[in-house]
């Protein structure tokens, strides 16, 4: 594997660094309870997902 064979200054790790960027979580609103919830993943206010309610989502929700 290759190795670095110089310390990469500091300008130079701080130059790289600052292109680090996040991402806006994509959201989609909850045809049931009209909640903002991620997509693919039952909703955390109601529980509902693809027309059923799956009550273990919104129980773990409050364990964790
Ligand atoms: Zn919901």
């Amino acid at each position: 594997m290759a190795v670095p064979k110089r310390k990469m200054s500091r300008s130079n790790t701080r130059a790289r660094r600052s292109q680090w960027k996040t991402t806006a979580t994509t959201l989609t609103t909850c045809p049931q309870c009209k909640s903002q919830t991620m997509p693919h993943t039952a909703c955390p206010t109601c529980g509902a997902y693809k027309g059923r309610t799956f009550a273990e989502a919104v129980r773990t929700e409050f364990a964790n």
